[in-house]
């Protein structure tokens, strides 16, 4: 029987819309995702001049019956959607059949398959077969999309530039072959590959493939689940950033996704462990009942509705949280590439594909994953008996400290900075009520705007054990305040809550203010760059930071300490040579 059927024409307008050609990669993508859903392990994808000229998919899938060559041109065939109930349970990834029409009715397509017991090549341009005949026998399609819009030259202008063009296919390959590590991807363009994954199997080895040696080896895994959702996946350590979120990929349920709530929970779990505008590497995978999600609301079908989204962000936070908060890690400075395992792995590549069985390389993968957790467990005890002894301070600004694995210098401000905003946290989250009455109270004028703003959110204000009454016009006065500002500095902290509060917008989120305020007062209350501070001082700061939960970064993610081992040094002194 065909594969094959045509599709209700109420599920064609259903689905119908938008989406046909906008982008070079949206061809590629309709093209791979066909070849996935044939159960291809080998998915290559030839560009020349960034498939504006052409687009080549070869595939080592099931491959198509002469029947189903024909008639996956015509508008609205579809092999994997037959009911509209279907809609809402689709487990195979292109759903849209008329996009293969679409794609013949505006270029030129040769189309050659073989499924094992017939062969077709199929030509056809503008909509038109031209020529229609049996071909070489080789298991799987091969498509071959040139000249988009010739007859449609209005269109060709929506096309971008080449290299704009080639970035969007890259990018969708890159995610892909994450989305599925169980199958080899080759791009190509103008012959020269930019893209090649294994089918190992292994998220973390192409992660590797993808990214290189120093997103993987700076990686951590994380796992966890609550009653809807499973998350699992690897999170790079903070020091590992990227000035945009191209690098922070989910997939769900096998699929590449997007939502701004899963990207915002993944970057609240980096909060104070990274600057706000930087963004990790994630491959974060999540398993959920296909019910929950809702993949259609968009015709590119990558962004999604979850229900229960609010349980699943605060899942993959925690998690992703904790994996950091485990492996924390003293941040080096930029050193040599070593040589590890992986650098093996990757000379032995072509190798390794060739000589070796197939069954040989999970071995030797599970080897190299071994080490990687080796080293990482014995920074977790570096990290529990980290001690530092003072040595002294340079340029008004670094504290230098030692101990018997090498020798520290510490931001004092940044420093001094965690140590308050985790003495703040403290407060904050113990609910601390014990207030400070006022014998004369503190007179705080506001402008008008500002004023009606703080009245309309009086209660934040009240919930922080500040007492205060309006007074006059635009005034408010304090009468008590909470135990734990800064002594000497209670008017200026109470103004910076203020400013905080009336800053808020409507989406108040508790944990994230009380975060916000440390962090403000923190900084503000702590001794700056370019002041000489005594020894008793930097003792202070030292033996405080060690006791803090991440003594490694500033609240604004800003690294506060730098270490240089003993064998750091005497490579840079080459009293050691590698
Ligand atoms: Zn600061
Ligand atoms: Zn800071």
């Amino acid at each position: 029987m065909s594969k094959i059927k045509v599709m209700s024409e109420l599920l064609a307008n259903k689905i119908a819309a938008g989406e046909v050609i906008e982008k070079i990669s949206s061809v590629v993508k309709e093209l791979v995702e066909n070849s996935i859903d044939a159960g291809s392990k080998n998915i290559t994808v030839n560009l020349v001049n960034s498939g504006l000229e052409s687009i080549e998919v070869m595939d080592d899938g099931s491959g198509m019956d002469r029947e189903d060559a024909k008639s996956c041109f015509l508008r609205h065939a579809t092999s994997k959607l037959y009911k509209e109930e279907d809609l809402y349970f689709i487990d195979t990834l292109g759903f849209r059949g008329e996009a293969l029409a679409s794609i013949a009715a505006v270029a030129e397509v040769k189309l050659a398959t073989y499924n094992g017991k017939e062969s077709s090549y199929i030509h056809i341009k503008g909509g038109t077969i031209l020529e229609e005949k049996e071909c070489p026998e080789k298991k799987g399609t091969d498509i071959e999309v040139s000249n988009i819009f010739y007859n449609t030259p209005a269109r060709l202008k929506y096309l971008k530039s080449e290299s704009t063009e080639l970035a969007g296919c890259t990018s969708f390959i890159e995610r892909l072959s994450l989305s599925k590590p169980d199958i080899a991807f080759t791009l190509t363009n103008n012959e020269k590959v930019i893209v090649k994954t294994s089918d190992s199997g292994n998220l973390k080895k192409t992660i590797h493939e993808i990214y290189g040696m120093d997103i993987s080896k700076n990686l951590l895994e994380f796992k966890n689940e609550n009653d809807d959702f499973i998350i699992s996946g690897y999170a790079c350590k903070p020091h590992i950033l990227r000035s945009n979120r191209n690098s922070m990929i989910t997939i769900l349920n096998g699929r590449i996704v997007k939502n701004n709530d899963i990207n915002n929970a993944i970057n609240d779990a980096y909060y104070t462990y990274k600057p706000v505008d930087k963004y990790p590497v994630v491959v974060l995978c999540i398993e959920t009942d296909p019910t929950i999600i809702d993949v259609n609301i968009h015709p590119t079908k990558q962004d999604v509705k979850i229900s229960k989204i609010k349980d699943l962000s605060s899942l993959i936070t925690d998690t992703i949280k904790k994996a950091l908060y485990d492996n924390l890690l003293i941040v080096k400075p930029a050193e040599e590439k070593e040589l590890t395992p992986f650098d093996e792995v990757i000379e032995n590549k072509e190798e390794e594909n060739s000589v070796l069985e197939k069954e040989e390389k999970p071995v030797i993968n599970e080897q190299i994953f071994m080490d990687f957790r080796k080293e990482e467990v014995i920074h977790n005890k570096e990290l529990k008996s980290l001690k530092l002894y003072p040595v002294g301070l340079a340029l008004g600004t670094y504290i230098i400290a030692e101990n018997e694995e090498g020798i520290y210098l510490l931001d004092q401000h940044a420093a001094y900075e965690r140590i308050n905003y985790e003495r703040y946290m403290k407060k904050l989250r113990e609910k601390d009520v014990s207030k400070v009455p006022l014998l004369i109270p503190m007179t705080i004028e506001l402008s008008p705007s500002d004023f009606i703003s703080l009245m309309e959110k009086r209660d934040i204000l009240e919930s922080l054990n500040v007492d205060f009454e309006e007074f006059g016009i635009n005034t408010i006065i304090v009468k008590a305040h909470p135990t734990w500002l800064k002594e000497g500095y209670e008017e200026e902290s109470i103004r910076r809550i203020i400013e905080l509060i009336i800053g808020l917008d409507k989406k108040f989120d508790r944990v994230k203010f009380e975060e916000k305020i440390a962090i403000t007062l923190a900084c503000k209350m702590s001794i700056k760059a370019n002041m000489h501070i005594s020894m008793t001082e930097i003792e202070y700061i030292l033996d405080e930071l060690v006791k803090c939960d991440n003594p490694y970064n500033c609240p604004h993610g800003r690294p506060t300490i730098i270490k240089f081992t003993i064998y750091d040094l005497e490579k840079m002194f080459k009293r050691v040579m590698d």
